[in-house]
């Protein structure tokens, strides 16, 4: 048996220390380091030196919570939102604006370089937001009662399940906040109880409000713990009155001991079953369980420069793997000659190829499956040549047998979309090994105030 080593971190639980910030975690908190050793302390700048309690250690790291704040960097501002601290939804709103840009640019430059030994590569600074706030275009409220009986509609508190009341939340678009607000009120008002999860009782779980900015179209969504919504009629006269551009009245049905929050049945109570938006000129059609993305200004920032990357002149083939409801590949498609989608869940392809016949566009395709099936057999099958592949693959990257695909099919471009500097990281380093070279990479900021960070990789066939 293996000896065990002993740990020696050089300092211990409980301790005080003074330090400095070096560098900031992939989840925004700071980097202290002592003798070498690296303590984790959230909300912690670099250039900062604090006074830090040592809650845990672990060998070759640890972790503390910032006590008092010795010298204070010009980086760090003021958090708007007076619940910063105890939701946990956003992470860096203690920073300036600025300051979050240029750590997303960093995370991805470290990222190449140390993952991907891509030194050299050019990481733009990174796209942001003229007003990094009120963005985000869906709300997935959780209903609670409060000590005196009413509703409370709000967030987890960090860490836990107990729901905190919310009158705001400053990353939400305006509209999503008040109709949360007024649909709280009206379930109230009718006297609706809320759901609890210890007890597994009560209606309402969620409310989930959709709007369309383009078209100010807005979209209510109850998610309740069983096909009963009492008072329904009621329910719907006064969400119509209350809130003028409802467009949609939706009931999803939840009856699982679960976190998810949908449900598998979904039935409009009151007018469309979609509202609909636009990216540049294209119009998408969403359903109350439709993935999109949820910062639409920035998203046609990002397939912007994915359309860039892609160097589209109207006759070439294209794929776009991981294709979700087809957001990319419309955008692509009025540029180019055929476009062929991937996606492994079946909803979002129908969603997929209903707003391809939504914008009249007759040369997209769209397949239900793996990416890394799909695609080499319609390579060997269909001999499917394309000039342009783009991938926009969940966290954990692209699958090793679909690297090996691409690098068969040798496209002049690759565009890589990625959420996760790491596994692009990773994956541009194998396909620089099958001869292609990473020629830029743009972060767009789809998330201010958050750790997430996107980016957008040009990727061409060396000759
Ligand atoms: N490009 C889309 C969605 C990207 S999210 C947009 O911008 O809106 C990533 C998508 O990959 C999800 O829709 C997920 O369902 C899908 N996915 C995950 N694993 C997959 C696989 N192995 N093959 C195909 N699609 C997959």
């Amino acid at each position: 048996m293996k000896k065990k080593q002993t740990v020696h971190a050089p300092v211990q639980k409980n301790e005080t220390i003074t330090a400095s910030f070096e560098d900031l975690t992939h989840d925004g908190a700071g980097v202290a380091k002592v003798d070498g050793y690296p303590l984790f302390v959230p909300y912690g700048i670099p250039g900062e030196k604090a006074k830090i309690k040592v809650i845990k250690t672990k060998k070759g790291y640890g972790f503390g919570k910032l006590v008092e704040r010795l010298e204070e960097s010009e980086e760090r501002t003021d958090p708007p939102c007076p619940i910063y601290y105890q939701c946990g939804g956003c992470q860096i709103q203690h920073m300036s604006y600025d300051a979050q840009l240029r750590y997303k640019q960093k995370q991805v430059q470290d990222a190449l370089s140390k993952i991907g030994g891509l030194k050299e590569v050019e990481v733009h600074p990174t796209l942001g937001m003229e007003d990094p706030w009120r963005y985000r275009n869906k709300a997935q409220v959780p209903i609670g009662t409060r000590n005196d009986g009413h509703l409370k509609a709000g967030f987890y508190q960090k860490r836990s399940h107990r729901i905190i009341d919310m009158e705001a939340c400053i990353i939400q678009q305006k509209e999503n906040d008040d109709s949360v607000q007024a649909v709280k009120e009206i379930a109230d008002k009718y006297n609706i109880k809320a759901y609890d999860e210890e007890k597994h009782r009560g209606t309402l779980r969620h409310v989930v409000t959709r709007y369309a900015k383009t078209t100010g179209q807005l979209m209510v969504i109850f998610i309740t713990n069983g096909e009963e919504l009492p008072h329904k009629k009621k329910l719907i006269e006064d969400i119509r009155q209350g809130i003028p551009n409802v467009a949609s009245i939706v009931q999803n049905i939840n009856t699982k001991r679960t976190n998810v929050i949908f449900g598998d049945k979904t039935r409009v109570l009151w007018g469309e079953e979609y509202i609909y938006d636009h990216i540049g000129d294209v119009t998408f059609a969403i359903s109350a369980r439709s993935f999109y993305q949820v910062n639409p200004a920035q998203t046609k920032v990002l397939y912007d420069k994915a359309l860039e990357y892609a160097r589209l002149r109207g006759n070439e083939t294209v794929i776009d793997a991981y294709c979700g409801i087809g957001t990319i590949s419309l955008f692509l498609a009025k540029n180019a000659k055929h476009v062929y989608g991937v996606e492994s869940v079946p909803e979002a392809v129908a969603d997929a190829k209903r707003n391809a016949r939504l914008n009249k566009m007759e040369n997209v395709d769209f397949a239900v499956g793996e990416a890394e099936s799909v695609i080499p057999w319609w390579h060997q099958a269909h001999g499917i040549h394309p000039d342009v592949f783009v991938v926009d693959p969940p966290r954990k990257g692209c699958d090793e047998t679909l690297l090996e695909t691409m690098l068969k099919m040798q496209p002049q471009r690759i565009v890589y979309v990625s959420c996760n500097p790491a596994t692009l990281a990773r994956d541009l380093k194998k396909l620089e090994e099958g001869g292609y070279e990473t020629k830029e990479v743009q972060p767009v900021d789809m998330f201010p105030q958050t750790t997430h960070v996107e980016c957008v990789a040009k990727v061409v066939l060396n000759v």
